[in-house]
């Protein structure tokens, strides 16, 4: 993801180069460039243009060239917006944990974006963290989706709610009255989906949602699916109120403009990444980082 883009920008810089200082003469070249690499990464337009204006803003106000050559300087600033753009600084904490538990994550998204496999890898990066993470499959609809998710606890090493009854909602409220029971601390919920928007299924999420009062409702999305991820991600935030967004799948062949405008279009972070199958491939998305990754 983004290894175009960190061509593109360096490529886009050159033209600073023996620039005695940043003007509005010498920026316009240099922020079209970045305009184009921006869009081919898939960045949304208005997302683009926002942050075009904010650097060109910033650039021009003169106090921040002091020590800094014109290159440096507008590294900086392209630096500093990048982040801002991608939700800020993390929070110590990617979960809000309950002050009394259990935890209740609520997994949603549509089908095949990578929830159950984000389940099992939230398992294991709980447990890292000193947790006790139960599992509950919520997918009434796919039969294979309830073993999928048994099989992924078990490689995660927690345990996955069983039980006889056939309603979402009543599933979900018998797991947290187990978790309680049992001490399982963060109950992570692993809702059913469709392969489009529904709005059957959202009426089902809003009522797990009112049965279960999750502490996070995460919005899985496929971050092959570009700007259709960030619709699905606002239409769900409409309807429940999410928390967060887990992009998955940002080892495959994405441009990865998704993560640039989940925030502005949810107003929610973006708050994991998943890079690959194995559980393992999975990490906090931290805007600093990914702003310096992308800056090369
Ligand atoms: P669900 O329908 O939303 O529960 O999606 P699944 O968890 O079943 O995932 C659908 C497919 O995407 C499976 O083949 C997963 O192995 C794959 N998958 C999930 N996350 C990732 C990821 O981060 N990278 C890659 N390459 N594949 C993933």
């Amino acid at each position: 993801m983004f290894d175009s883009l960190t061509q593109k920008l360096s490529q886009a810089m050159k033209a600073l180069r023996g620039q005695s200082k940043l003007t509005e003469a010498n920026l316009e070249a240099v922020l079209r460039e970045v305009r184009m690499a921006l869009l081919e990464a898939d960045v949304h337009v208005s997302v683009a243009r926002t942050f075009l204006q904010r650097v060109k803003e910033k650039a021009l106000g003169a106090e921040v060239m002091q020590g800094l050559n014109p290159t440096q300087a507008f590294i900086d600033i392209v630096h500093r917006e990048l982040v801002e753009i991608m939700g800020g600084q993390a929070p110590e904490h990617p979960i809000a944990f309950a002050a009394k538990p259990p935890t209740v994550v609520m997994m949603v998204g549509l089908q095949g974006a990578g929830k159950t496999t984000t389940c099992g890898k939230l398992a294991v990066f709980l447990k890292k963290l000193g947790r006790s993470p139960l599992l509950v499959p919520a997918d009434v609809y796919r039969p294979a989706a309830i073993e999928q998710l048994h099989v992924v606890a078990k490689d995660a090493g927690v345990p996955s709610f069983r039980t006889e009854e056939k309603d979402p909602v009543a599933i979900c409220a018998a797991a947290l009255a187990e978790a309680r029971l049992k001490g399982w601390d963060t109950v992570i919920l692993d809702t059913a989906g469709r392969l489009h928007l529904d709005e059957t299924l959202m009426e089902e999420l809003a009522r797990i949602k009112t049965a279960t009062s999750p502490d996070e409702i995460f919005f899985v999305a496929d971050a092959m699916t570009g700007q259709d991820a960030v619709r699905s991600a606002t239409a769900f935030h409409e309807k429940l109120g999410i928390t967060g967004v887990v992009l998955t799948k940002t080892d495959g062949d994405t441009r990865g403009g998704a993560a640039f405008s989940i925030k502005q279009a949810t107003g929610q972070p973006l708050k994991f990444v998943g890079e690959g199958e194995k559980l393992e491939d999975f990490q906090r998305f931290h805007p600093d980082r990914m702003a310096q990754r992308i800056l090369g």
